[in-house]
């Protein structure tokens, strides 16, 4: 390994990966991985995919970039009319950027540019969930609850609030059903919306399925209609982040198609390059693209990259990917299929608390005691014993540490290629069980 390389970690050694194959990734050994998390969420055609390969490939051939301060390209406004076509009801504009980060930092200048230009400057507080993760540049960082990875930064984010995440398995009470559950957090959110001032709250930022920080947390039935509901009351915008739960990975093309609401904003990226490019993207509704259109016709924002046409040209081949073989109506067919094996496999163990998650989208959470939920020590750390006996197996699985505070238990994520079939997920469900047997001894 190069020491000129500043990675992700200082610590330790990680194989050198060579090559894609459909499900798996190889490294210079030769040693195959089944990429059951597609990184994180990333890979949802799997790896080499021929179409894709040979869309960018066209488009490099003819124009690679063209800056958007000057031009705009063919590849850029197709996949804004494809995404518009398949985003929910009232979303009809794309912002097009290099990745998630970006996507919702875009969202969150963009809502407070909204609120200038219709005369309402008080609006600034953004409100947002414990238990989140939005990014790692500094505005999205601010409106993520993941603690320890705000924590250092604290002085440089701006103020944010965080109410109680929709996350069942921890924080319904025993007495409590799902339905009251929800109410009880709408209650909340409507609560810190009165305390700020109603007049001043700018926007809630969630993921409809929560994703790195709790593996797979969807939400309660009727949680985001209430959510909605309050928006709506106090004119507060929706911006629901499904950069990774987005693109088919729950098996519906945007996530909250299956919660029956509609954002004022969201944000996709992962899966909409699917790993061939760095691309993200913005979405809103004519609304708030007219409220700039009619004021200073301009949001002030920008990247160099931003509308990228070889990126474009790749979330397109995508789009088209999914389309041509009905790719995201299989992760809806089989994600319950997914879901069945997992619960055979670890339903029984010990120390699995809970088992979660739509589509190929899904979550493991273990526990040191079942019955109390208590988490493992997090000095253990499990997640990252899973992660390694995990790649021992022959399989890339992503960990989520367990909190301090005993309030979240170490998990894996599981997102595996939609490509997948079932023998696939077979194959990656026992990989999985080698590795949680093993870390599990350990
Ligand atoms: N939002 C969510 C929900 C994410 O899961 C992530 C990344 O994991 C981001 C935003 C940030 O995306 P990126 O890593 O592409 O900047």
């Amino acid at each position: 390994m190069s020491d000129h390389v500043f990675g992700r970690s200082t610590k330790g050694t990680m194989p050198t990966a060579v090559k894609g194959e459909g499900c798996y990734i190889i490294d210079k050994t030769g040693k195959r991985y089944f990429d059951g998390s597609g990184g994180a969420a990333v890979s949802c055609l799997g790896h080499s995919d021929q179409s894709v390969k040979d869309a960018i490939r066209a488009q490099l051939d003819d124009l690679a970039f063209a800056h958007t301060g000057f031009f705009t390209s063919d590849a850029a406004e197709e996949l804004a009319d494809m995404l518009v076509a398949r985003a929910p009801e009232g979303i009809n504009r794309v912002y097009q950027l290099s990745g998630g980060s970006e996507a919702v930092e875009a969202a969150l200048k963009l809502a407070r540019q909204y609120y200038l230009e219709i005369g309402q400057p008080e609006r600034r507080h953004i409100i947002a969930r414990r238990q989140s993760y939005h990014g790692n540049t500094l505005g999205a960082l601010a409106a993520g609850g993941n603690a320890w990875r705000r924590e250092q930064y604290r002085p440089l984010l701006i103020e944010t609030h965080h109410v109680t995440p929709c996350y069942e398995y921890r924080e319904r009470r025993d007495d409590e059903s799902a339905e009251d559950f929800g109410t009880r957090l709408a209650q909340e959110l409507e609560a810190e919306v009165q305390r700020l001032g109603p007049d001043n709250v700018m926007a809630f930022v969630a993921e409809p399925v929560v994703g790195a920080t709790s593996g797979a947390v969807p939400p309660v039935p009727g949680y985001f209609r209430q959510i909605r509901e309050i928006c709506d009351r106090y004119g507060i915008l929706l911006i629901l982040d499904e950069v990774m739960c987005g693109m088919g990975r729950t098996g519906s093309f945007f996530a909250c198609e299956q919660d029956g609401i509609s954002p004022d904003i969201v944000t996709i990226a992962k899966g909409l390059g699917a790993g061939y490019a760095s691309i993200g993207a913005m979405l809103c509704t004519e609304t708030i693209y007219q409220a700039i259109a009619n004021g200073s016709g301009m949001f002030q924002h920008g990247h160099t990259y931003h509308g990228h046409p070889l990126a474009a040209a790749a979330g397109r081949a995508v789009i088209r990917a999914m389309d041509e073989r009905k790719l995201v109506e299989g992760v809806a067919q089989k994600g319950p299929v997914l879901e069945q094996m997992l619960r055979d496999r670890f339903g029984q163990n010990a120390h699995v608390g809970d088992i979660r998650g739509r589509g190929f989208f899904r979550g493991i959470e273990f526990v040191a005691d079942r019955e109390t939920k208590a988490t493992f020590d997090p000095s253990l750390n499990l997640s990252g014993k899973l992660k390694n006996a995990a790649m021992d197996a022959g399989l890339v699985i992503y960990p989520g540490k367990g909190t301090i505070d005993g309030k979240h238990g170490d998990h894996v994520l599981i997102a595996p290629p939609f490509i997948a079939s079932e023998d696939d997920l077979a194959e990656m469900v026992d990989r999985l069980g080698q590795a949680v047997d093993k870390s599990l001894a350990a």
